[in-house]
């Protein structure tokens, strides 16, 4: 069996808060592949400048150099129109063999708004979820994050979830389940990132040595 983890974002530009994350997932889950997938057109982003999407992929590659369980997947770039991550998670269950099992990443924010992204519904019978929150470290900050995800499931998803605290996991009958999961906090964002470059302030330590050089040369977000 086979489990792989899918990671979706705008990456303009990749950072460290990224790979901190995506590594500490694919740790704790002991998934055997992450798949790195950029947005075409952010439905939820229009109004800000995103870079190519080639030099975004470019830099998610960097990224992750020579590190085969680390895929990044174009998909999204190479579908017309707007990202919906419905069609990618489609296009994955329906293209994996048997033997995959597929998990789909994301942030607790994207979450508890999902609800209002193209048949959420669906999704939630398609794949189980792995919401990541950061936490501070309170213990307070855990509960607080698993309890606003258990709110929102049953008060927007189903009244049917149940916690299950000895896996961290919000179980359903007919539904996938819906894992919560903490990582370290890193205070890194792609809007501080592009924030710095404008008014000329180093962003050393806040992306890999290798895509600051490439953010440089090619002159991007300023
Ligand atoms: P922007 O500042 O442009 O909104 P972003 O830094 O939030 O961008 P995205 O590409 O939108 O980056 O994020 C993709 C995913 O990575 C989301 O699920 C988001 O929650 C998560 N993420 C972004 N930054 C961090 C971070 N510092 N620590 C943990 N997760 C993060």
């Amino acid at each position: 069996m086979k489990h792989i983890g899918l990671f979706g974002g705008t990456f303009n530009p990749i950072h460290l808060g990224h790979v901190r994350v995506i590594r500490e997932v694919k740790s704790g889950f002991d998934l055997d592949e992450i798949l790195i997938i950029p947005t075409a057109l952010p439905p939820h982003k229009k109004s800000e400048k995103v870079v190519d999407a080639k030099d975004r992929l470019k830099m998610i590659r960097l990224a992750f150099l020579n590190e085969p369980d680390y895929v990044i997947s174009d998909v999204e770039l190479k579908r017309s129109g707007p990202s919906y991550t419905i069609d990618t998670v489609r296009y994955f269950t329906s293209r994996m063999p048997e033997s995959t099992r597929l998990y789909l990443i994301m942030g607790l924010d994207a979450f508890l708004e999902i609800d209002t992204w193209k048949s959420y519904k669906e999704l939630f019978l398609l794949i189980p979820f792995i919401v990541i929150f950061r936490i501070l470290g309170a213990k307070d900050d855990r509960t607080s994050g698993s309890e606003s995800v258990g709110h929102y499931l049953r008060s927007r998803i189903s009244k049917g979830y149940t916690f299950s605290p000895s896996q961290s996991t919000y179980i359903h009958d007919n539904k996938r389940p819906v894992f919560v999961f903490d990582v370290s906090p890193v205070d890194i964002s792609s809007t501080l990132i592009r924030e710095h470059i404008k008014r000329g302030i180093s962003i050393k330590h806040l992306v890999p040595e290798i895509i600051e050089d490439f953010i440089k040369t090619k002159g991007l977000y300023l």
